[in-house]
């Protein structure tokens, strides 16, 4: 996660929530061993601390994603 950024733009209880190793949107607990469906999730995650279905909420599944 890149906290400089997230603190930036104002997530600071979204960065705590990272912190804990939960979503900052659905507050689940994410695993970033299995939670994520490929390299580039996670990738995402270490920037934005979003567990898989929220990044597919947010930027969809169509530009970055094989079938
Ligand atoms: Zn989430």
């Amino acid at each position: 996660m890149n906290k400089k950024i997230m603190e930036a733009v104002g997530f600071k209880k979204e960065i705590e929530k990272v912190e804990h190793g939960c979503c900052p949107f659905c507050n689940k607990k994410i695993d970033e061993e299995k939670d994520f469906r490929d390299s580039l999730s996670r990738k995402e995650f270490k920037i934005s601390g979003l567990c898989q279905n929220c990044q597919d909420k947010i930027f969809g599944n169509k530009t970055r994603r094989n079938k």
